[in-house]
């Protein structure tokens, strides 16, 4: 027998859906459009129980300011046989800031497991953030 009286007292919209961290009234966000179509476009669903009242329906200040910063960047990916790799180095490095494409700035680490494999482009100069430009969980050694 559910009892009505048995209600979270806590507000579900003081957590954040992507993280799940606690959030000040002042950091709460809606979630964006572009969160909602990744997540159909990845899953193949609808972002799960929104209709529902006791899910959260915000997103942090902190995590609405990552999803915006990653919006123009799945573009400059391409996805072939389990492998997700970068299509535009140069466009990307742009988008992320580097103002000029030089190809002799940079140098790439190749990382592999039985499990996985991982590229990163590297700033000869460490003046940049590495630039993850491949990665796979699926291919196999032959
Ligand atoms: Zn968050």
């Amino acid at each position: 027998m559910a009892s009505s009286r048995r209600k979270c007292s806590n507000d579900p919209n003081t957590f954040c859906y992507r993280c799940g961290e606690y959030t000040l009234k002042d950091q709460r966000r809606g979630i964006p459009d572009f969160v909602r179509k990744a997540y159909f476009d990845y899953f193949k669903v609808k972002l799960g129980d929104q209709d529902k009242p006791w899910a959260p329906h915000i997103v942090c200040k902190t995590c609405n300011e990552y999803i915006h910063r990653e919006e123009g960047l799945p573009h400059y990916f391409s996805q072939q046989e389990g492998l997700v790799f970068c299509n535009d180095i140069e466009g990307l490095l742009l988008e992320m800031g580097v103002p000029q494409y030089k190809p002799e700035d940079w140098r790439l680490l190749i990382d592999s497991s039985k499990r996985s494999l991982k590229c990163v482009l590297l700033h000869n100069g460490n003046k940049y953030a590495s630039i993850p430009t491949g990665h796979s969980t699926k291919l196999k050694v032959e």
